[in-house]
């Protein structure tokens, strides 16, 4: 008899969308003339920039032709986009990444999930509360996350560390030795990020401790402050202890295309053997590469008009963020993240729970929003909006929950 792998049978539903759905499509039922604005979304609504969709049809026609047909590619993507890859995400900022280090692939969510699969069951893994929920599920699936409880919403073998208000969404270090680390900056959901200092702690520690940090920096390309770090590997030791995981889904819409890249260097080596070998080694055995096609767009992003193009949709979704964070805190709430991310996370009124003020905001504002407390327990007391959206409806819903005047 095949046996399943149990550890799925754990794992708890997907509530958070499914519930939000089922309350939003509830109110749509009573109230059918409801004009909703969506501000819940964590998916890109602009189109992908004419230099990448250029890019797309020409590699289209190069496989329409036997002269210039591609097949099978390299697993770890093509120097064509690994190159450009090295020289403006890393070595433009003073960073020496060789292309031998970049895994070109179809997302991070993909690689977030991945990495595990080169990890002993063994490790003890420290996550951020509230947290980008890949992290947590994948750990638990692959057996590394004990048992689930309903009651604190928690896994006993997890190590969460709470990012608040109250420690400047900076996890402190935890009290128990940990092995793996997730952290991401720009943070979905908080919209925050960690300063170089921040960093610099962690990196010391996983150093200290021979733990990996998993850095998660899909929402890099928002970073607009001078001092943030854009990648962990600016900070002095993170080669020897982390790897990077980037995304061009918000970078540059490619959310439907499909495609990121990891970051494994070559000095990061654990128990004698370099991580970069082992990921090599999962992934020309499990993945045959990312599209051609798919990897074309990506390479456009880095042409001068590409990143023109990008930029300017950027700027479109930076905009909306600051509209999102000035009226809320005009209205009286106070707001986390917004400047060098799309996320906007805000302080429910009084002692309000994520859940009712969802509410308030669906039926009083007709304003869908995220509640903080799907992200975990710390993220109780919160709500999470984005940016993502269409520039008059985020003015308009802006101006919905100010005259709500809570
Ligand atoms: N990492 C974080 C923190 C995210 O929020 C997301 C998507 O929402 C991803 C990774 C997934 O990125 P991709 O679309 O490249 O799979």
């Amino acid at each position: 008899m095949a046996h399943i792998n149990e550890n799925y049978l754990k794992l708890p539903g997907s509530y958070l969308f499914s519930e939000i759905a089922r309350r939003t499509a509830a109110y749509v039922n009573s109230h059918p003339d409801a004009e909703l604005i969506k501000l819940g979304i964590g998916d890109v609504t602009r189109p992908l920039a004419p230099a990448v969709t250029q890019a797309m049809h020409t590699a289209v026609d190069d496989l329409s032709r036997a002269e210039s047909f591609y097949g099978y590619g390299p697993e770890q993507g093509y120097d064509f986009l690994r190159d450009p890859i090295a020289q403006f995400d890393f070595a433009a900022r003073g960073v020496d990444i060789c292309v031998d280090e970049i895994f070109v692939s179809d997302g991070a969510k993909s690689d977030c999930g991945n990495i595990g699969d080169i990890l002993s069951v063994d490790n003890i893994v420290a996550v951020c509360d509230p947290v980008y929920p890949v992290y947590v599920d994948t750990n638990a699936m692959a057996g590394r996350a004990g048992d689930y409880s309903e009651d604190t919403q928690r896994w006993s073998d997890i190590v969460y560390m709470p990012t608040t208000a109250e420690n400047g969404f900076c996890p402190e270090l935890p009290e128990k030795d940990v092995d793996i680390i997730y952290l991401c900056s720009p943070n979905n959901p908080t919209g925050t990020v960690l300063n170089a200092h921040q960093l610099k702690k962690w990196v010391d520690y996983a150093n200290e401790h021979e733990a990996i940090i998993m850095f998660d920096a899909a929402y890099e390309r928002f970073v607009i402050e001078p001092d943030i770090p854009h990648s962990i590997y600016e900070i002095e030791g993170a080669k020897t202890c982390a790897i990077e995981f980037r995304s061009f889904s918000k970078t540059a819409g490619f959310t439907g295309a499909r495609c990121g890249y990891t970051v494994v260097p070559k000095e990061l080596i654990r128990g004698g053997t370099s991580l970069n070998t082992l990921w090599n080694r999962r992934q020309t055995t499990k993945f045959n590469g990312a599209s051609y096609v798919i990897q074309r767009g990506a390479a456009a992003i880095y042409t001068p008009e590409g990143e023109r193009q990008i930029e300017e949709t950027l700027a479109y979704y930076r905009y909306n963020a600051h509209i999102i964070k000035e009226g809320l805190e005009r209205a009286g709430f106070d707001v986390f993240g917004a400047v060098n991310s799309p996320y906007v996370w805000c302080k429910t009124p009084g002692q309000m729970g994520s859940w009712d003020f969802f509410n308030v905001l669906l039926e009083q504002a007709n304003v869908i929003t995220t509640p903080g407390a799907g992200f975990g327990p710390a993220g109780e007391g919160y709500i999470r909006l984005t940016a993502f959206g269409d520039t008059q409806d985020t003015e308009k819903a802006v101006m919905r929950i100010e005259a709500l005047k809570l």
